[in-house]
């Protein structure tokens, strides 16, 4: 059975100019506990108002988002987000920034502070913790932009377009070992979801390839990818 199903999804934004236009229509897609899924498409498709979706942070105007077969539509049902621009606060340090993630958790300040300490080493950043955005490389901001997402140990982990700021090494160093995290079950992620503009990394990375057209967005293709390198 499916961990998360979209079913219907159909997203309008109220636009002055082209009313009741519709950004995604009828989407539905089922993905599986396990998975690590790419939404490729072309820029301005709604891949991103997609993982909105799923996040819970933008309502869909019609259909539901089902997790565990319940209804879930516009509630967060236990997501990280990573974005492409990192996201993070330029006045708070590396483990401040991390326990952003912990700020709704019932947890006292030394829970949160053990287990922000704890991601900030899994991520490799042992040793940045005091450290501001501005004084790392694109690729530590990053790690810092994906401990703040795992921090809070979500079941599923969104990721829009995470890689295509940082040069090709910087991110193949960040695949490597956010991939060695996810088949080592150091984290408990269920499921990945990635927003790609390149095909090549959803090869390399993902399970499966879901391709959106635009104009509106549907699924035009679903793809499995039978062997990603990394699984054995
Ligand atoms: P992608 O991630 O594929 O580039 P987006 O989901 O960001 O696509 O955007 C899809 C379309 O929806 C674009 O035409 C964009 O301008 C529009 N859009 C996105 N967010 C909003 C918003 N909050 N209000 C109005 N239009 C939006
Ligand atoms: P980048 O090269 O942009 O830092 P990587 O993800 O390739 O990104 O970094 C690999 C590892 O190297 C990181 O885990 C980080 O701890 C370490 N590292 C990167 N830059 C520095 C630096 N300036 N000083 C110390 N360690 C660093």
């Amino acid at each position: 059975t499916a961990l998360i199903e979209l079913k219907q999804i159909t997203k309008r934004y109220d636009q002055p100019k082209q009313a009741n236009v519709s950004i995604l229509e009828d989407i539905n897609l089922q993905i599986k506990e396990g998975e690590l899924v790419s939404i490729l498409g072309p820029s301005g498709s709604g891949k991103s108002t997609l993982l909105r979706i799923i996040a819970g942070l933008v309502p869909p105007s019609q259909g539901s988002v089902l997790y565990n077969g319940q209804e879930i539509t516009g509630t967060n049902p236990g997501v990280g987000m990573v974005f492409q621009s990192f996201a993070l606060f330029p006045w708070l340090t590396v483990l401040e920034n991390v326990k952003l993630g912990l700020e709704n958790k019932p947890l006292r300040e030394a829970d949160k502070m053990r287990k922000a300490l704890a991601v900030i080493d899994m991520v490799g950043l042992d040793g940045f913790e005091g450290a501001y955005p501005k004084e790392l490389s694109g690729g530590m901001r990053q790690r810092v932009g994906i401990g703040r997402a795992l921090v809070m140990e979500p079941d599923i982990l969104l990721m829009d377009e995470p890689f295509s700021a940082l040069d090709v090494l910087t991110a193949e160093n960040l695949k490597r070992d956010l991939l060695e995290l996810w088949t080592e079950r150091q984290i408990p992620t269920k499921c990945i979801i990635m927003v790609t503009h390149s095909i090549e990394e959803a090869v390399y990375m993902s399970d499966r390839a879901i391709v959106l057209s635009r104009d509106p967005a549907r699924v035009i293709s679903d793809i499995p990818i039978a062997l990603p390198h990394w699984r054995d």
